[in-house]
């Protein structure tokens, strides 16, 4: 039977990295579903959405065609045919995405987009994100919660960002954590039953190889 293996947690934990070595080790798909809310982010604000305005994203939630490439050495993002991978990282679709996941209306659109790939994954599947274990797949086979310092997250992100200022990059960081937990809708949280995994003083190596062998028991 398909595997499936949730991995959830704030950003900076090296919850992409992990993911796609496990997916590539373990001849699964991948799913980075922050890239799915990004997308619809970027199209909000291509179209020129107010992204503080909940009742017009909720109205828009359902026009973009979010699709995902789920090979986990070469994943994929388009939006109604156009490639956005490089326009989803920009610093204005990093500061609205919150904003955008949310609303409900986008929550429940994106939801179900995963819940179909997830379903179609013949070997099976990891997918990385923030509610995966608790909402998304509540019936995976393995749940893992990343977790690291502020200090470790911010030192990663800004590495990854060449050279942006640590200190602003973990105001971000913890700005969008507040933000991430405090909504309504699927807030980012452990599930009861996810293995926490404190990625602050290992190697995206020591990670990956935990992730496998937990998968592999
Ligand atoms: O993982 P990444 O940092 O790219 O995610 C971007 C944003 O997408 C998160 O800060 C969060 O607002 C949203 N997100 C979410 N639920 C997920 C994955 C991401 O709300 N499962």
């Amino acid at each position: 039977p398909a595997v499936i293996v949730a991995i959830d947690g704030p950003s900076g934990t090296g919850k992409s990295s992990t993911s796609k070595a496990v997916a590539a080790q373990l001849g699964l798909s991948y799913l980075d579903t922050g890239a799915q809310y990004r997308a619809i982010t970027w199209w909000m604000v291509t179209n020129g959405i107010d992204v503080d305005d909940p009742s017009a994203i909720a109205a828009a939630a359902g026009k973009p065609d979010i699709v995902s490439g789920t090979d986990p050495s070469a994943p994929t993002i388009t939006v109604d045919g156009t490639d956005v991978a490089g326009p989803i990282r920009t610093q204005e679709v990093t500061s609205k995405v919150s904003a955008v996941s949310a609303v409900p209306e986008v929550r429940a659109r994106i939801t179900e987009l995963q819940r179909a790939i997830a379903a179609g994954a013949v070997t099976g599947i990891v997918v990385e994100g923030r509610d995966i274990g608790t909402t998304v797949l509540p019936d995976a086979d393995l749940k893992i919660f990343l977790t690291a310092s502020p200090e470790a997250r911010a030192a990663r992100r800004s590495g990854e960002l060449k050279g942006a200022d640590v200190n602003s990059t973990r105001e971000a960081l913890l700005k969008r954590d507040a933000a991430d937990s405090s909504r309504k809708t699927s807030p980012l949280a452990k599930a009861d039953d996810a293995v926490e995994v404190d990625t602050s003083d290992l190697t995206l190596q020591q990670v990956v190889e935990c992730v496998v062998t937990l998968v592999e028991e």
